[in-house]
């Protein structure tokens, strides 16, 4: 385990080629201090070392998987959200299981090895939905993994199906048992954004607690499934929430591996944090810092008095606090990430998010602490929603992980090595006119091939 010099300046050389060597490790108030006062071209310097030190010099990897929302109608009504709607408005849906075995083959016909499928966490559907929905694709994509339903799902699931059990624990143990067994291999980490509560009670409306969340997640971990952990940054919240949000996956990190690291148990396997995308969302239309009837730009953003490495930050602490926004952009972003590549010692992987940030600023996290650069993405709804419309494939991904100065590689989940692109074959490199490969909108699902479908619930589902 590596130690803790807290007496030490975040700045001292010992201690960040220390945090290099996995040796030491940063306090919070250490990494605060980096991501308020470090210039950017010395955090990525040491992010990258720090990545290298963990992955070595050559080899960045992406993984080939396709997102399939099965449902848009969610009981939450977060206001960073565009992709939700009521149970009965016109564009709700429902994919019919025939549809989501179909997408599956779509994935598998391109030489992809993961799903990513996660709601609306939708009130109507019964827990042997989810479990017939798992076993069809089992049954025909046995080789598939499927990595699915994020902690908030998993608690609405609760909610919905009431389970035996005399604590959200041992009631959690019970539905994810069920869909472990059912062909569930591993959790995704969507629904993270912000783990302290008086921000993540002003944006997720409806949706669980932070320590709910973790909850959820230490569970898959006993139940051996491996997990990853998001963060959603730039909007009302202040630069100690990100470092507490960043705090609680190292520390629950920890109790994983103590509470189940010899019995098989899973773990975090990767981190990926990005910037909030304001179009088409409720909580897009608040005002920018500075642009309100008495904003004052010479005093703190209003997320940052409220903020507080210990998450225990209270809204009453500014008046404006939930209703100024201060967005993300490129180096804020880059920082974020090479910090967390710095903060969390014990995760394997840190995700560039070029979904959210465009190809280039996605290629510059590779040398700003992120070893991978996520999927090749056949479909999402999620993000596309509320305005961003980045799509590349394989051969673009593997461009831009070879112009960074690396060699790219296919991954699985577990982020083992399937394809070293390394000779003239590499997608990459049987391209000869790269004229053809212009950024393209990301699929959004039709609302023709989405009608509702009738549902027949169970008396008995859980
Ligand atoms: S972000 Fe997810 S949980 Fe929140 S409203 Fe949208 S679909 Fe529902």
């Amino acid at each position: 385990m590596p130690v803790t010099r807290p007496e030490l300046s975040p700045f001292d050389r010992g201690l960040l080629q220390g945090v290099v060597r996995g040796e030491a490790r940063l306090s919070p108030e250490q990494s605060l201090e980096l991501l308020r006062e470090m210039p950017l071209a010395e955090l990525g310097f040491w992010a990258d070392e720090r990545c290298r030190s963990v992955h070595g010099d050559a080899i960045r990897t992406y993984v080939i998987d396709r997102n399939i929302n099965y449902t848009n109608v969610c009981t939450a009504k977060c206001t960073f959200c565009a992709f939700r709607r009521d149970e009965g408005d016109s564009d709700a849906y429902v994919l019919p299981v025939e549809r989501i075995l179909q997408k599956v083959q779509e994935l598998v016909d391109i030489g992809g090895t993961q799903i990513l499928m996660q709601g609306g966490m939708h009130p109507g559907l019964p827990l042997s939905w989810y479990e017939e929905l798992l076993g069809a694709i089992r049954a025909r994509f046995p080789q598939v993994h499927v990595h699915a339903f994020s902690p908030p799902e998993f608690i609405e699931f609760v909610r919905f199906f009431d389970p035996p059990g005399a604590t959200l624990r041992d009631k959690l143990l019970h539905v994810m048992t069920r869909l472990r067994d059912a062909g569930l291999h591993s959790v995704p980490g969507g629904g993270g954004e912000i783990f302290a509560p008086a921000v993540r009670r002003k944006i997720g409306l409806g949706k669980c607690t932070g320590e709910e969340w973790l909850t959820v997640m230490h569970v898959a971990h006993q139940l051996g499934m491996n997990t990853s952990a998001t963060m959603m940054f730039g909007h009302i919240e202040g630069l100690a929430d990100r470092v507490h949000h960043m705090e609680q996956v190292r520390a629950w990190q920890d109790r994983a591996i103590a509470d189940f690291g010899r019995d098989g148990g899973g773990r975090c396997m990767a981190f990926i944090s990005w910037p909030f995308q304001r179009e088409n969302t409720p909580l897009g239309r608040a005002k920018a810092w500075g642009e309100g009837a008495g904003d004052d730009l010479s005093q703190p953003f209003p997320g940052d008095v409220v903020a507080t490495l210990d998450g225990m930050g209270t809204k009453d602490s500014h008046p404006e606090f939930g209703r100024r926004v201060r967005m993300s952009g490129s180096t804020d972003y880059l920082r974020t990430q090479a910090l967390s590549r710095l903060h969390l010692d014990n995760v394997w992987s840190i995700g560039s998010s070029w979904v959210t940030m465009g190809p280039l600023v996605g290629q510059a996290g590779l040398r700003h602490g992120a070893n991978d650069m996520g999927s090749v993405m056949m479909e999402e709804n999620v993000v596309s929603s509320a305005g961003t419309t980045h799509c590349l494939n394989e051969a673009e991904i593997c461009r831009l992980i070879r112009d960074a100065g690396f060699v790219p590689a296919q991954r699985d989940n577990r982020y083992d090595l399937l394809k070293v692109h390394d000779g003239a074959d590499s997608p990459d490199l049987r391209v000869t006119d790269w004229s053809q490969h212009r950024p393209r909108r990301l699929h959004v699902e039709a609302p023709r091939e989405t009608k509702p479908i009738a549902l027949t619930v169970g008396a008995n589902d859980h």
